[in-house]
């Protein structure tokens, strides 16, 4: 499916995000992300979470805790992204450019890294950013924003990605649930 996909989620607040940052965090599982960033708060009870769900359904994405989330970014943006070559970073704002529009302008032979804010977001996120995306001019949902803009990126197919070694495999069904185990 391409180069890395990296989401970071900056200013996780351990008293009060662990469900949105645990659904950010699955939603980049699900939808095609190869590991989460947490920067804020670390929450080994929320990574134990996602972990859990990995356990059950399948290996598919690393989770890692920053403590110096914007420090990694700047690495990440303008030297290394791993192979000692910079890597892109889109940051989702509701006062960036339409997805839609700017996706066709982000160069996809480097490793991405997509940012989300939480409460506050450091003003530096806007200027590190080699795009700053919007999905529509509103405020609404970093995990909202965040599957729009995966599903768009991948063309859908982020949806379709593999997940290693499942103990639990859902088989779509028009009624009830159709779920099998594996040895
Ligand atoms: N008040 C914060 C700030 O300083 O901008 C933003 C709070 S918002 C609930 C949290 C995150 O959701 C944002 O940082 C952004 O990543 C994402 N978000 C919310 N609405 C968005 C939109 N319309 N387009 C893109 N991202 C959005």
């Amino acid at each position: 499916m391409g180069e890395r996909i990296d989401v970071l989620r900056l200013g996780h607040r351990k008293g009060r995000d662990p469900r949105i940052t645990t659904h950010l965090a699955l939603v980049a599982r699900a939808m095609g992300a190869d590991r989460f960033l947490l920067g804020g708060d670390e929450d080994e009870k929320m990574f134990e979470n996602v972990r859990s769900v990995e356990s059950r359904f399948g290996q598919a994405m690393d989770l890692e805790y920053l403590a110096s989330p914007m420090g990694w970014l700047r690495t990440f943006a303008r030297k290394d992204a791993g192979d000692g070559q910079p890597g892109t970073v889109v940051h989702l704002t509701m006062y960036g450019l339409p997805h839609r529009e700017a996706i066709p302008h982000i160069r996809r032979d480097r490793p991405i890294t997509v940012v989300v804010g939480g409460a506050k977001v450091p003003p530096e996120a806007f200027s590190l950013a080699h795009h700053n995306v919007s999905v529509g001019q509103q405020p609404h949902s970093e995990v909202a924003a965040l599957a729009l803009f995966l599903d768009a990126w991948t063309e859908g197919a982020g949806l379709d990605r593999r997940f290693d070694a499942p103990k639990l495999v859902i088989h779509p069904s028009a009624r009830g649930k159709s779920v099998t185990e594996e040895e």
